[in-house]
């Protein structure tokens, strides 16, 4: 029998090859992207017709080549970017299997045009499904232009599996973020059929942030730097405030080249942990940059899986980076570079706005002594120095411009009509330096609203206050500084088997915070005294039955032992909805709050605000 094994001609070998690199028009627009950026370029354009299945046109003023190149380009395994085997392994270039051009040939009719800046003519190239059908000298400006006509054209199977235009726009215009924020240096442009939709100029890495995603992204990015002997990572995450319900904005780059990467997305969600809910996702765009001989990104030919020789390690640093990042903003958000003038010189501010100013003097002047205020005590150093620093945060909401992330979700519990009336009409005379702080203001015994610069804001009484006493309870865990008050007459309680061990094994850390409680042998406990702050405001029994409930049932293994207890008395001392408040308890509630290392969300991770923009109300009243 005759031999009956051949060779593939190259056009179908190419075809098969294809459909690994160029699934879909995003594919072709990633290529050439990468390939222009790979030339040296300082300018891109990029001109997308018919979501890419009509035309992919990109226009660089790189390196270009010379008219052999020009003819090689097109060739399989044909780059000018790696040599032999060992290169590969100090990859800088986005490209280097030579795959891209080839495989784009395969599928689709191409049109090249490219000249060498020193050249005065360039050359100009037809191909089409690998054939080359024209080559001749032209004009041309210095660099590359690419046309990408009519994708698949060759394929029908393939052209119909594309997905709707909108579909496939949005794959296209993901590739070109990838590319622009490792490349904020370049000038971008994206026309869409003959609309333009990004007109992006050589920029730091933040304004070409704010360029892709909107003014809005601005005030939501903490700064992230850090390095060490074999890693940088940098970039921006987002604040915690601003993450949302569905994934989208988060980036990695690895050496500048954008991957994706369970792993690492994991170390950056966990460093979030406690900040976000579980359905929540960060923004990030984060850029590790690592000797390339401890990376492989040759395991997928689109090039965005990625081995690291020590996985763990990057796991780490990235985590720690992130977690500092996030703290270096709680501590000091006037990283924001916009409110830089303005920092330090909280008095004037606080004179000349007319707005809700978190009244640093009341902690101060006021004392323990006052009523209502038992449950509040003054504010101590710490929380001080957060509370300017929110003072600060405030501000940044002032541009109505912008806010678009904040949730809309709970309009009901709006009745704004009577809560600006009354504070409006209702300002403190006498009092000079509060004259022109706003009210809050209690609807339904749960939430409270008062006005900020940009609009105003929801509290969520019980959360807030969970918050404020988790805080409390850590550091007087932490400092052992609880102060007890006696009992005049002591209590006793009857536990059940159960609970008197839940309590044994935290009796030591509830006498901490203040509590005073013996055993009294079997299942009895004493009461002598409870934390000062508690004293004459709850029945005691109640207080330390409802702990031992929190305790037992709402343990959470990834907090520890002093977490879970601060969390469980935090819970059970709170004030609950449903309870009413008069102003210097909710002032008090809102100083506390901000305040707190994190103000937003309750221990257990309920949000504890939201904030409503004035444009966002606006819009409700559109016609
Ligand atoms: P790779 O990028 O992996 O090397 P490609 O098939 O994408 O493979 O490109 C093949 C070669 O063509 C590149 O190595 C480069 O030398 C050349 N080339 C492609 N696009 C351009 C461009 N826009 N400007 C200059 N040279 C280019
Ligand atoms: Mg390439």
């Amino acid at each position: 029998m005759a031999d009956i094994i051949q060779l593939l001609p190259d056009a179908i070998a190419n075809q098969i090859a294809a459909g690994e690199v160029i699934q879909r028009p995003a594919s072709v627009v990633k290529e050439l992207l990468e390939n222009a950026v790979d030339a040296g370029s300082t300018k891109i354009q990029l001109i997308i017709k018919d979501a890419g299945k009509g035309l992919i046109q990109v226009i660089d003023n790189g390196c270009g080549m010379s008219e052999t190149d020009a003819r090689m380009s097109f060739e399989r395994h044909a780059t000018s970017k790696i040599r032999s085997a060992t290169d590969l392994f100090a990859i800088r270039t986005m490209g280097f299997r030579g795959e891209a051009l080839a495989s784009i040939a395969a599928v689709a009719q191409v049109e090249m045009k490219t000249r060498q800046q020193s050249k005065e003519m360039g050359v100009r190239l037809q191909i089409e499904g690998s054939k080359v059908l024209k080559q001749y000298p032209c004009q041309a400006s210095p660099g590359t232009s690419f046309s990408v006509k009519n994708l698949f054209y060759n394929i029908p199977a393939r052209r119909n599996f594309l997905k709707s235009n909108p579909v496939e726009l949005k794959h296209i215009l993901d590739e070109f973020q990838r590319v622009a924020l490792s490349n904020p240096d370049i000038h971008f442009t994206v026309h869409r059929d003959k609309e333009e939709l990004y007109h992006l100029i050589p920029a730091n890495l933040r304004q070409r942030i704010v360029g892709l995603f909107g003014t809005s992204s601005n005030k939501k990015l903490i700064p992230v730097e850090e390095e060490t002997d074999i890693v940088r990572i940098r970039g921006y995450v987002g604040k915690p405030e601003f993450a949302k319900k569905s994934r989208g904005s988060q980036f990695f780059f690895v050496n500048d080249r954008f991957i994706k990467n369970g792993y690492l997305h994991h170390a950056v969600m966990s460093a979030y942990e406690e900040l976000i809910s579980k359905e929540q996702y960060p923004l990030y765009i984060i850029f590790i940059d690592i000797d390339p001989s401890k990376i492989d990104i040759n395991v997928h030919p689109t090039k965005q899986e990625i081995n690291f020789d020590d996985q763990r390690l990057v796991y780490n640093y990235l985590k720690v980076a992130v977690r500092h990042a996030l703290g270096q903003h709680n501590a000091m958000p006037s990283l924001d570079f916009e409110q830089e003038s303005t920092f330090n010189l909280p008095v004037i501010k606080q004179q000349e706005t007319p707005t809700y100013r978190p009244s640093a003097a009341s902690g101060t002047n006021t004392g323990s002594g006052k009523s209502g205020s038992a449950n509040f005590p003054s504010l101590n150093q710490r929380e001080k120095s957060n509370l300017q620093n929110w003072e600060k945060l405030y501000e940044n909401l002032r541009s109505p411009e912008e806010e678009q992330g904040v949730s809309k979700n709970e309009p009901s519990a709006l009745t704004l009509e009577s809560s600006w009336s009354n504070e409006s009409g209702d300002p403190q005379e006498g009092q000079t330096t509060q004259k022109t702080q706003k009210e809050p203001y209690q609807i339904h015994r749960t939430y409270i609203i008062n006005q900020i610069k940009s609009g105003f804001i929801l509290i969520d009484q019980q959360a807030a206050h969970e918050r404020i006493l988790y805080e409390q309870y850590l550091e007087i865990l932490q400092e052992q500084s609880g102060t007890t008050q006696q009992q005049l007459f002591t209590k006793t309680i009857e536990l059940d088997g159960p609970d008197t061990e839940v309590l044994l094994g935290i009796l030591e850390e509830v006498n901490l915070l203040g509590f005073d409680i013996q055993h009294f042998g079997q299942q009895t406990f004493v009461i002598n005294g409870v934390p000062a702050e508690l004293a004459g405001k709850k029945d005691e029994l109640q207080v330390v039955l409802q702990l031992i409930e929190q305790y037992k049932f709402g343990l959470d293994l990834n907090l520890n032992f002093r977490e879970n207890i601060a969390r469980s008395m935090a819970r059970s001392a709170a004030i609950k909805r449903g309870q009413s408040l008069d102003k210097e308890e909710m002032k008090t509630l809102i100083d506390k709050l901000f305040a707190c290392a994190i103000p937003y969300k309750s221990p257990t991770g309920r949000n504890c605000f939201h904030t409503f923009e004035l444009e966002e109300l606006a819009q409700l009243f559109e016609g």
